[in-house]
């Protein structure tokens, strides 16, 4: 191979086995400049789990003219020293033992990881942004020993990338299942520009063509991973899927394009439901089966500061209409955020009571304290003063409280609605589909349960990683012989 990529979705304990995006992507666009590259997924599941196949699997795909190896690092959340850390320095020197000039290039859109996976991995290059675009030049600029920077930030937003009708992400050489859940991207960006928002392309016109696919993309998109995989079944990665009711509509012709039933997870922003009322059944209609919303605080005037705007007695009864016509059928989750602006710790006990009895009609909440972090870029970041926080060495202040004292906060109401919180969120929605569970199956899950499968879901877990490395392992048998 050219090119070898490994990404894992994340780090924590068990969790749903789903595929990230960014690395099918960036190897999508290397394929269609014919740069021979291959995706490892789960890369430290399959270290932990099957150890001596995950270096067979390197050992056929790494070459010793391959121009270099891909870190996406969006979600490696790795502690140093950890056992995670060690697996990394072990691949690496492995990987380097096949191919002693190979380069190795480190990136994603969560800053902090890609530094922290940079530093492990000593990485050679750090990609800034969407990487479709850099990633093809960088090659040749390697294979052309050109000199170049450690921190490539050519064209961070992709401009130059033809986003609208690219190709579909993954391919069949990807080792992709019979029936599983993947994930897809709709677009790029959000309308939004929430205070404490650290995501790109953010205020970006929403009716734009750049950072939103095609009709006709989506359903090649689609008709591929149905024809190859019998996929049915997503995980939307838009910031704001129904930014417009004009996009659900493309979407929506897309599906019904290809002649499928589709079901999928998204995120979605209230107050444009609230304004495109129409959204509530089309969304049904066009088969979501779990949605998560940022509502933040229940707090009018802390929401409305970070541009959060409905307010608390809409946002009940505009739950309220949702709940009337999705009902059971589909699960709905908010975040909640401790720390904003004129949010008191009496403030924050107050609405999170309302939340714990059943204020609003949602079924699960996760909340995190509010980040300020280094390199952020976002409003809060950009004038804190301004917002009332005071930068410090162990994060932020302001008149009510710190980082610590929001991240405690955040921990207790985190554990007391974890009794009020009933059902899977999204990513357990769709991920659960690639144990081969139905719909019937998933959305009965309770919280509860979902706490006592750990068992369970790491054997399905294993079966899940087991079949991949197969598939992996046979596309790849010719390799390096
Ligand atoms: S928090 Fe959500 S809605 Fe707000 S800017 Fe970020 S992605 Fe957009």
């Amino acid at each position: 191979m050219n090119v070898v990529i490994l990404t894992d979705s994340d780090t924590g304990f068990v969790r749903v086995p789903l595929k990230s995006i960014g690395a099918y992507k960036v190897a999508s666009a290397l394929r269609s400049s014919n740069i021979d590259t291959i995706v490892i997924s789960h890369f430290l599941k399959l270290a932990d789990f099957y150890p001596k196949e995950l270096f067979t699997l390197l050992s056929k795909v790494v070459k010793n003219d391959t121009i270099f190896l891909g870190i996406s690092a969006t979600f490696l959340k790795i502690k140093p020293l950890s056992k995670e850390h060690k697996v990394i320095i072990s691949i690496l020197n492995f990987v380097k033992k096949l191919a002693p000039n190979i380069k190795i290039v480190v990136g994603g859109s969560l800053l902090e990881n890609v530094s922290t996976i940079a530093q492990i991995s000593k990485a050679n290059h750090i990609i800034k942004g969407y990487a479709d675009s850099t990633i093809i030049k960088l090659y040749h600029d390697i294979l052309n020993k050109k000199s170049l920077s450690y921190i490539i930030d050519d064209d961070p937003l992709a401009k130059d990338y033809d986003f609208s009708n690219c190709t579909p992400s993954y391919s069949s050489i990807d080792g992709i299942q019979k029936e599983e859940a993947l994930l897809l991207e709709v677009s790029r960006g959000c309308r939004f520009k929430c205070k404490f928002c650290n995501f790109v392309l953010l205020g970006r016109n929403p009716k734009t063509d750049k950072y939103i696919r095609t009709r006709y993309s989506l359903a090649k998109e689609l008709e591929y991973n149905y024809a190859n995989f019998n996929t049915t079944d997503y995980l939307i990665t838009c910031d704001t899927f129904n930014e417009t009711t004009e996009k659900l509509e493309t979407v929506y012709s897309a599906i019904k394009d290809v002649g499928i039933k589709i079901n999928f997870s998204c995120y979605l922003r209230l107050e444009l439901i609230n304004v495109n009322r129409e959204q509530i059944s089309l969304l049904k209609e066009m088969g979501i089966k779990s949605a998560t919303f940022g509502i933040e605080s229940l707090n009018d005037k802390a929401a409305k500061t970070v541009g959060k705007g409905l307010g608390k007695d809409k946002l009940k009864s505009l739950l309220e209409d949702i709940y009337k016509t999705w009902g059971e059928d589909v699960r709905t989750q908010s975040n909640l955020i401790v720390g904003l602006p004129y949010d008191s710790v009496e403030s924050i006990n107050a609405w999170m009571s309302s939340i714990e009895n059943n204020y609003l009609k949602i079924h699960n909440f996760t909340i995190s304290p509010l980040g300020l972090f280094d390199g952020y870029d976002t409003e809060f970041n950009k004038h804190p003063e301004k917002y009332g926080y005071k930068l410090t060495e162990t994060g932020w202040q302001n008149e009510y409280m710190d980082q610590q004292e929001a991240g405690r906060l955040a921990m207790y109401w985190a554990e007391r609605l974890k009794k009020r919180n009933s059902y899977l969120g999204l990513e357990g929605v769709t991920g659960f589909r690639n144990y081969g569970w139905d719909y019937d199956k998933i959305l009965s899950i309770s919280m509860n349960d979902y706490e006592n499968m750990s068992d369970i879901m790491k054997e399905q877990n294993k079966i899940f990683y087991k079949k991949y490395l197969n598939k992996m392992l046979f596309h790849n048998q010719g390799e390096n012989k």
